[in-house]
């Protein structure tokens, strides 16, 4: 039996399947969205489809952007030799706020994980090899010390060892299991401090 109309069904379902809604909250959203005026509800559609279609990756550390080039990347003044590897975005917002990191970023879009079928092909690493081809000094991996954080370090620093490019690794003052961008900035400056060679 359906409890409710055909359409609020269909707007519940595409709810739940985004990443942290569950059929509650999937529920509570539809209705407010229905009672919502329908000109709020279009310009929060049109903003969905907006930053969809103009949010891509920055052609040089891909990262989340709507130009060609992000800012960071873009900016002369930061230290194009120094590139830290982050799985995410997120991650890499949560260096930026700390505003004391002086080097450019990749990011990485995931990590490995043989448990979900993530290889080493299905995220940013070929590009980031790419990249060493230019003038590189370090390259810091700054992957959530997760199960698969920790592989992906792991795969990386063996990758890169035999280019000669130093590679270091965040100090584990970065508690396991923690995603980065809900840690503190003084830990985050801490563990870049404190990074140890691999
Ligand atoms: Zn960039």
């Amino acid at each position: 039996m359906e409890l409710y109309s055909g359409d609020i069904n269909k707007l519940i379902d595409e709810l739940a399947a985004l990443p942290g809604i569950g059929s509650k909250s999937a529920q509570r959203l539809a209705f407010h969205l229905v009672n919502m005026p329908a000109e709020k509800v279009q310009r929060l559609a049109d903003m969905m489809t907006t930053a969809r279609q103009n949010v891509k990756h920055c052609k040089i550390c891909y990262t989340l952007t709507d130009r060609e080039v992000c800012p960071v990347c873009a900016n002369e003044k930061r230290n194009h030799k120094l590139i830290m590897v982050v799985e995410s975005t997120r991650d890499l917002a949560a260096y930026e706020k700390t505003g004391k990191y002086e080097g450019v970023y990749h990011v990485l879009h995931g990590a490995i994980s043989p448990m979900l079928g993530i290889g080493p092909g299905d995220i940013k690493l070929k590009e980031l090899v790419e990249r060493l081809k230019g003038d590189v000094e370090e390259v810091i991996i700054a992957t959530n010390s997760t199960l698969e954080g920790e592989t992906t370090a792991m795969y990386i620093s063996k990758l890169i060892k035999p280019t000669g490019v130093k590679v270091t690794r965040i100090a584990s003052g970065v508690p396991v299991g923690g995603d980065l961008e809900y840690i503190d900035e003084v830990t985050l400056l801490r563990a870049l401090e404190g990074r140890t060679e691999l």
